[in-house]
């Protein structure tokens, strides 16, 4: 029997409604009652001016694996994942093979076992090979263990398509999450569109592109009775239309990123890629409402849209060089710094929630909760701890990121999956 202790933490366990400062025993890898705490103990925590919470959950990375083990692994990725205090990740379909078959995704599972340190759940294609233009297995998917669908980094155009594709996915009770991009608004954007796109002479990406995606996915969670989630939510109008149809009990939801808050569209005067994401960093109008959209609850989800890409692809012209930046290594310092301290949009508690229980629920994961019985997947995190960004001491292959040099306040100092110790600062 092995027994971890851990001491005189603060214990936010928003699932169970708890925040106290106390012990947290783990038998065997599970949470144990308390009465264990005077039992027999191998490994001791001192977790004195810590949060003891529930195990991070980051309902949206790309761990490349398969196809792009240049840009990042699994292993490599689970590594960034507990570093930045995670025990469970959801990684996105859009690899080489596409996740849009049970094989792929069988090897994505195996993979996971034989190489990762923290949980890793995949997502299958909505559409195959993620094109748009024919179902994916949907069924299958479900019965080979996927979380959810996705056609992520791509959008299914066809109105008429994602509502069989939503149906299909209800079937199986299945979560159906959606990058919202209208191709024939966005065109050839890439970055947003307002003063500094006209200013550089880049081209566009409305805000109207992503809101009317979120309008056709209001309607079709409403017309078939499913639940559909909405990523990486960048512009105000989608806020605005999310919160409506929230109010009027529409299955609908919205998930926020780091750089969706902590950046503005004004970075992307020196032509530094690592501002090139999609959809883009938009203005600072764009960011209060999303903010705004935090701490109303309209968006319910924090997450990273971790996008790994090696140096070579990054280090090209502005509109040559593929979207995205790392996330799991930053996304936490980020998001307490600003949500939590500087701007005191929410509580911890709730960022710890938005983290754990909001994803799980979304996602019907057994995780997220430090309930008795439940996996041990703990993170503790120092809420004061002032830290600064350094790409060289990243875990992820990667190093695209455009926080290095940032100062935060708040970071992971232990992750713990299954009762063992996976990352430590
Ligand atoms: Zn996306």
């Amino acid at each position: 029997m092995s027994t971890i202790i851990i001491r005189n933490g603060r214990i936010i366990d928003p699932a169970n409604k708890r925040d106290e400062v106390a012990d947290l025993a783990i038998v065997n890898g599970k949470i144990a009652p308390k009465s264990e705490v005077r039992g027999q103990k191998s490994e001791e925590i001192d977790a004195k001016g810590l949060i003891v919470a529930p195990g991070l959950i980051d309902s949206h990375v790309h761990l490349r694996e398969p196809g792009f083990s240049h840009k990042e692994t699994i292993e490599s990725g689970a590594r960034a994942a507990a570093a930045g205090g995670f025990t469970t990740v959801v990684c996105m379909p859009n690899t080489s093979p596409v996740a849009d078959n049970p094989s792929t995704i069988a090897w994505i599972k195996d993979r996971a076992e034989a190489t990762a340190c923290v949980n890793v759940l995949p997502t299958g294609a909505i559409t195959k090979n993620i094109a748009g233009e024919e179902l994916a297995p949907i069924g299958s998917l479900a019965k080979a263990g996927v979380v959810a669908i996705t056609d992520d980094g791509h959008c299914v155009q066809n109105h008429e398509l994602m509502r069989r594709a939503v149906e299909y996915a209800r079937m199986f009770d299945l979560p159906v999450l959606d990058h919202c991009q209208d191709y024939d608004l966005v065109g050839s954007g890439l970055v947003h569109e307002g003063h500094w796109s006209t200013l550089l002479g880049l081209p566009g990406w409305p805000a109207a592109g992503e809101q009317a995606i979120v309008m056709r996915n209001i309607l079709l969670a409403e017309l078939c009775q499913h639940h559909i989630h909405c990523q990486h939510i960048s512009a105000a109008g989608s806020v605005s239309l999310i919160r409506e149809a929230r109010t009027k009990g529409v299955k609908i939801s919205g998930e926020v990123c780091p750089h969706h808050v902590a950046l503005t569209d004004e970075s992307i005067q020196n032509f530094e890629t690592n501002y090139k994401m999609n959809p883009p960093l938009r203005s600072q109008r764009d960011v209060d409402a999303i903010m705004e959209g935090v701490a109303d609850g309209t968006l319910s989800i924090l997450c990273s849209d971790h996008a790994p890409h090696a140096h070579f692809e990054k280090e090209v012209e502005f509109d040559m060089a593929p979207f995205g930046i790392l996330g799991l290594e930053t996304e936490l310092g980020i998001f307490l710094d600003l949500l939590v301290h500087k701007h005191r949009k929410i509580p911890l508690s709730r960022l710890i929630e938005m983290y754990t229980v909001e994803p799980a629920r979304l996602l019907k994961l057994e995780a997220g909760t430090l309930s008795i019985g439940a996996k041990a997947d703990v993170t503790l995190i120092d809420p004061d701890l002032e830290w600064t960004v350094n790409i060289d001491h990243f875990q992820s292959l990667s190093r695209n990121s455009p926080f290095h040099g940032w100062t935060l306040k708040g970071r992971a100092v232990r992750t713990i999956v299954g009762g063992k110790t996976v990352w430590q600062l």
